[in-house]
């Protein structure tokens, strides 16, 4: 045992609450010798550890680095805050879980970026791990901090503390980086970066800068220098069924959000709604083979012993064969005793054969994303579902025997007017009445969840400000009242939680500071109401001087440059403000598997030869 491991394990691990969190050696936990490995990755996710052992992402990673004998992955959490008092106070550094061993003595520190609520958690965790902020200000033998994921799209209110981005699926690109560093890794660190910089999806911020004009107006951001690209393009899997997939998921001591098996039917989803940012960044559509998906389960249920599994996708009713998949799975499955879930279920791709067949297995909760009251707001957003298809879905379901539905809707949406928000009172009332044409038994119950708009990077909406917090609030207050009704539930998110994620998410490099000193001042895990401070938040923006309502508020031009420009998801900025303008005008988009659409795509295809994963046809 070293001595980190001994100090930890008998000194500190006795005085924490919840221990299960740090243990490390939980079943199909892999611990290597670390002097027999070339290349030692610490994957972190910046979130507590029942939050990130849910992640699909970090399963995948671990998976692929650990099969190379010579390579180490191991997991690193935010600590509760009573571990990170101690690890303050006894100034001992933020380890990994599988060896005890300190974040700074790996090769790679690799963050994903999930929601904009943990960037400051990212700022903690390298404090606590005694490794210098500023990539700029790390030294030689200290390791390269990556950061990965939906947040890798606009990474710029974080670039300087990052070595390195990878946008895109990490499948082909992370071997090829960890490759690279592995055969250069006696070069010094700017070299590394400069051969980095080649590989298809990184993005080194290090040779960017930002351009304004003489009175500060933001011109784009622009490589150092012509030996690096102007854009960065995101990496592609293009054949996802040969691409390596875990079975052997980490099965935790304690609970954890998603404690389940999740099998990734195919990745991508072209329904084009617009206020998606998935539905773009993990274009386009790519399945995998439905006998390659059974034989991945029966691993899974081998290595795991787990009773559910998730059928997982952006929309999972829409995989090619998914009746199929479904009967035939769970006809196995129900032999071993494991139930099945079908998480993101659309309305119109939802079935009452499939109802049944979920409901043979297990009664799970439904929901639904009509997102939208009215079909004028469903058209604007591009959701491309009408009232007579939830009517038509819930009645199924209520006739498959069940009795609760949830329904998410979203408030502040472009265009979006009382008239649009009492539609969704009315779908409830309309749900409801289902419930007894169907012949439901018992007492029916409907929760509508109404989230706030967030306007994100790389969607048609990206040019749009997000609502006001008075505005936020009197919907809200409107919603209150009009959905006061007996058998419906109203859920809602925090206005200024809400407020905060918009700011961030479309801001640029002016927001370092800021979160810099957000964290000075305490903030971290902002998406746990017991740790979110909006008063420092707003102190934070205040002392840099920006506003944090006008940098969720800010709409731009359409001619305007975005911070985000020179990184390249595949679809064109002149695809996505063709969107904009048809939302704008209320008209909606076709699904482009029923013909292509040019969104750009498939030149981004072409190039690494990868024609024919999408039709392409109509290049822009
Ligand atoms: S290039 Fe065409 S087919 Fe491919 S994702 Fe875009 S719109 Fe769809």
């Amino acid at each position: 045992m070293t001595l980190y491991q001994t100090y930890f394990r008998e000194k500190i691990l006795p005085r924490v609450q919840k221990p299960a969190r740090y243990l490390g050696n939980e079943i199909n936990a892999v611990s290597k010798r670390h002097e027999e490995c070339s290349m030692k990755v610490v994957l972190a996710f910046p979130d507590l550890y029942e939050i990130g052992m849910s992640h699909l992402g970090l399963k995948i990673l671990y998976h692929i680095i650990n099969a190379v004998p010579r390579w180490a992955a191991e997991r690193v959490f935010m600590p509760g805050s009573d571990l990170a008092e101690i690890l303050r106070a006894e100034d001992f550094p933020l380890c990994s879980l599988e060896t005890v061993t300190p974040l700074g003595q790996f090769d790679i520190v690799g963050f994903t970026l999930q929601y904009e609520l943990s960037y400051t958690t990212v700022l903690h965790m390298l404090a606590l791990a005694d490794i210098p902020l500023l990539a700029a200000e790390r030294g030689e033998k200290e390791p390269l901090v990556v950061a990965g994921g939906p947040g890798a799209f606009n990474p710029e209110p974080l670039a300087p503390f990052f070595d390195f981005v990878l946008l895109g699926d990490a499948e082909e690109a992370l071997p090829e980086v960890l490759r690279l560093l592995e055969a250069n890794g006696d070069l010094p660190r700017r070299r590394r970066l400069e051969l980095l910089a080649g590989v298809r999806g990184v993005y080194v911020p290090a040779f960017y800068r930002e351009e304004r004009d003489e009175s500060g107006v933001y011109l784009g951001t622009k490589p150092v220098n012509p030996q690096f690209p102007p854009t960065v393009k995101r990496a592609v899997v293009a054949d996802l069924d040969k691409a390596p997939y875990p079975t052997a998921f980490i099965v935790p001591y304690s609970d954890i959000v998603h404690d389940r098996m999740v099998l990734e039917l195919f990745r991508g989803c072209t329904r084009g709604c617009r206020f998606c940012q998935a539905g773009v960044i993990y274009r386009p559509v790519r399945e995998r083979k439905k006998e390659t998906l059974l034989a991945l389960a029966r691993n899974m249920v081998r290595n795991t012993g787990y009773e559910e599994m998730a059928l997982s996708s952006l929309s999972t009713g829409d995989y090619s064969a998914v009746t199929e998949l479904v009967n035939e799975l769970g006809v196995e499955l129900a032999k071993e005793g494991v139930s099945l879930s079908l998480p993101s279920l659309r309305l119109d791709s939802f079935s009452g054969e499939l109802a049944r067949e979920v409901q043979r297995l297990r009664k799970s909760g439904l929901t639904f994303a009509p997102e939208a009251g009215t079909q004028r707001l469903r058209d604007v957003i591009n959701k491309n579902i009408t009232e007579e298809d939830l009517l038509v879905a819930v009645k199924e379901a209520f006739a498959a025997g069940w009795t609760s539905v949830k329904l998410y809707f979203m408030l502040g949406l472009p265009t979006e007017t009382d008239e649009d928000l009492h539609g969704i009172a009315d779908l409830a009332k309309r749900v409801l009445q289902a419930f007894k044409e169907a012949g439901g038994q018992g007492r029916p119950r409907v929760t509508v969840s109404v989230s706030v708009f967030v306007p994100k990077a790389h969607t048609p909406f990206q040019w749009h400000g997000q609502l006001p917090k008075a505005g936020i609030l009197r919907r809200q207050q409107l919603l209150r009242q009009a959905l006061r009704l007996p058998g419906v539930h109203f859920q809602w998110h925090g206005a200024e939680t809400s407020l905060l994620e918009a700011a961030i998410a479309r801001g640029g490099r002016e927001l370092v500071p800021v979160l810099m000193r957000a964290a000075e001042l305490g903030c971290r895990l902002d998406s746990w109401d017991e740790y979110f401070r909006f008063d420092l938040w707003q102190q934070a923006f205040a002392e840099n001087g920006l506003d944090l309502a006008a940098c969720a508020e800010k709409s731009f031009a359409e001619a305007d440059p975005l911070p985000w420009d020179h990184l390249d998801s595949g679809v064109s900025k002149r695809y996505l403000l063709r969107e904009y303008r048809r939302a704008l005008r209320g008209e909606t988009t076709a699904d482009c598997r029923e013909g292509c659409l040019g969104c750009g795509m498939a030149l981004l295809l072409a190039e690494e030869d990868d024609k024919g994963v999408c039709t392409g046809a109509n290049l822009d």
